[in-house]
């Protein structure tokens, strides 16, 4: 990111451009912003029971709940899937291209998935502002080309992936 830029919260050094909020950060409200959105994702939903087993859908989003929700982690229990605002929003994609039926809701019968709306990208920059390499997962064939095509449009309108994710929750896709 260019060094010119800055915090559109304190002013200081920003380090990410928020497509979720579309605005510059530094570190610190960068990282507050990202937890902020994970811990009231994970409030919305009625946890009565408070140990949860990880889901290892994707390997990058089971590192950031590990980081987050380590006291909680349990071998029973309830279920955090790990999937990202990436899976989301290529399930939604392929509904829309293929009639694809969607395989993963947000909230399902076992549990849920807290970081629908945090990227893989947040999450690694995440980890590398606390310099922790975390790679992106691969994916098959035919998601990697929805996601590719997801990332040319998110390039060009930064927040798309999550305008299709909210349209998706909305018709019920996911
Ligand atoms: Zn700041």
């Amino acid at each position: 990111m260019d060094s010119d830029k800055t915090c559109a919260i304190c002013g200081r050094k920003a380090v990410f451009y928020s497509a979720y909020l579309k605005q510059d950060m530094c570190k610190k409200h960068f990282e507050r912003m990202v937890i902020k959105r994970v811990r009231s994702n994970m409030s919305s939903h009625k946890t009565r029971n408070k140990s949860f087993v990880f889901g290892d859908e994707n390997k990058c989003g089971k590192e950031f709940l590990k980081f987050l929700f380590k006291d909680m982690e349990s071998s029973h229990g309830e279920k955090l899937y790990s999937y990202t605002l990436e899976d989301f929003a290529i399930s939604v994609m392929k509904f829309f291209l293929f009639h694809d039926s969607p395989d993963k809701k947000i909230e399902q019968k076992d549990g849920f998935s807290p970081l629908f709306n945090v990227s893989e990208n947040e999450i690694i920059s995440f980890f590398r502002l606390k310099n922790k390499d975390v790679e992106k997962i691969n994916r098959n064939g035919k998601d990697e080309s929805v996601l590719k095509f997801l990332t040319e449009i998110e390039e060009r309108r930064p927040g798309g992936m999550i305008s299709l994710v909210k349209a998706g929750i909305k018709l019920g896709i996911i």
